[in-house]
């Protein structure tokens, strides 16, 4: 297959309407195609991290730490000592003897300075291979502290990233279990916020957007969010869920364990915001938040079609490239560079489902290339095959697209403005117009500058 970097990846691309159209998904990478997704303990970590009042503690060397340090750029309304990121340095004489000793240090010297209510403690791909016990000392602490410390089985070895999301789900599930008090009972027109982990604010639109419309959002789980809070999950009457890659197993827990419903939604691009909307006022049933739902519908696309539409004239007949974390947000992708009149010539993901990659092979067009768990070397290779003139992917693939003279968006942790609802909308339309109608490309193409 062209573009293919090493054999063994051929079950994982397919060209629509050239091959067959399912691919191998969810499994763990090849050797050697240097895949572009994080590690268990990292899945874990970026789920857990936005909880703003935690001690997030790293049992493992320094670079695992520090590579993952404020990885979300989540924004808090409040607490601050989730953006430190805190480890017990494991050295080499640990690693022979053993690092237990050391990590009951570290928790005593830091639940001593920071007084949180709430820690975490990840393991690394080490701890699995030493075998220190996460679960007792966690337990022996938390009973000499008499807060709540939770150890996440997050080592390399257990699989891949998607693994690391489960591990932080069993650790939110852990917490919203262990209630002190009984349970309050549900809270009408009430729901939490699954999988939204409130980059550049984003958390905070699709409140303002609930609240204008009467439902009021519980908990976030877990964009600036606290223990508090995560504590009164169960008083919600609905989850919504929107990174269904990291939240979807937490959702099934707590439909199974307090019986409530959850929805599959997604506020990325015009269409599936009012698509969300729309699911959760029928499934809330209220006739007048249905009422006010219409009338924020029409409100906000009175002001952002105009804005799309300036823009989708100047972008038709442009070509995007997508490599994101989630299906959920590839599949929004697609819908929403159409109501800007670009078609996606390249889409895949890291941690997409079978069903989400049937979605998306129904969306796109004949000759679309869609793959899972890509590498740079392929990437590179369908972006210049299929003359892609933008990227939209994480962090690790913007040096990749502005080495081939391609256009860029960060869709991941780096960003710094909202992507998601109406004003989110407007803002993305804006981004492609000002990096694929840069004058920057030409110049390096032509290895000059332009006038
Ligand atoms: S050592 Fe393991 S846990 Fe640490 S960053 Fe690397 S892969 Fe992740």
């Amino acid at each position: 297959m062209q573009g293919l970097a090493i054999q063994e990846r051929k079950e994982s691309i397919f060209t629509k309407g050239e091959q067959r159209n399912t691919l191998t998904c969810d499994t763990d990478s090849i050797s050697g195609s240097v895949s572009q997704r994080a590690c268990v303990y990292c899945g874990a970590r970026v789920v857990l991290n936005p909880i703003t009042d935690a001690i997030h503690l790293v049992h493992g060397p320094i670079g695992c730490a520090s590579y993952t340090w404020d990885i979300r750029g989540s924004l808090s309304s409040g607490e601050e000592l989730y953006r430190n990121s805190f480890s017990t340095d494991l050295r080499e004489q640990d690693i022979i003897f053993g690092g237990e000793k050391k990590l009951t240090q570290a928790i005593d010297d830091l639940v001593t300075k920071y007084h949180p209510p709430l820690v975490f403690v990840y393991s690394t791909c080490i701890v699995g291979v030493i075998g220190d016990d996460l679960e007792a000392i966690c337990k022996a602490a938390s009973l000499k502290h008499q807060i709540e410390i939770i150890p996440i089985e997050s080592s390399g070895f257990i699989g891949n990233k998607s693994a690391g999301y489960r591990a932080a789900c069993e650790g939110l599930l852990r917490l919203i279990k262990n209630q002190p008090n009984p349970i309050p009972p549900k809270e009408k027109n009430t729901l939490n916020l699954l999988g939204d982990f409130n980059l550049a604010a984003e958390t905070w639109i699709i409140k303002s957007y609930l609240e204008r419309v009467g439902i009021k959002l519980n908990v976030t789980l877990t964009g600036d969010s606290s223990y508090e809070q995560i504590k009164k999950t169960p008083i919600a009457s609905l989850n919504i869920v929107q990174c269904a890659g990291s939240m979807i197993y937490l959702a099934e827990k707590l439909k199974e364990e307090y019986d409530i419903p959850y929805l599959r939604i997604s506020f990325i691009g015009i269409e599936d915001t009012i698509a969300s909307l729309r699911k959760i006022a029928a499934a809330l049933g209220d006739e007048q938040i249905i009422k006010n739902i219409e009338k924020l519908i029409r409100k906000e696309q009175e002001k952002t079609w105009p804005v799309i539409d300036y823009y989708k004239h100047k972008l038709q007949g442009k070509k995007a490239a997508v490599y994101v974390g989630g299906g959920f947000k590839a599949i929004s992708l697609i819908k929403q560079f159409r109501e800007l009149g670009i078609e996606v010539v390249i889409v895949g993901t890291q941690t997409g489902s079978q069903a989400e990659y049937q979605t998306i092979g129904d969306l796109v067009q004949q000759g679309t290339v869609i793959f899972d768990d890509t590498n740079p070397a392929e990437l590179e290779n369908f972006i210049i095959d299929k003359g892609a003139d933008l990227l939209v992917g994480g962090v690790k693939d913007r040096p990749l697209a502005y080495k081939l003279g391609t256009a860029f968006i960060d869709h991941n942790h780096d960003r710094k403005h909202a992507l998601c609802g109406f004003v989110g909308a407007e803002n993305f339309a804006k981004e492609v117009y000002s990096t694929v109608c840069s004058p920057v490309w030409k110049a390096i193409r032509t290895g000059g500058m332009t006038e």
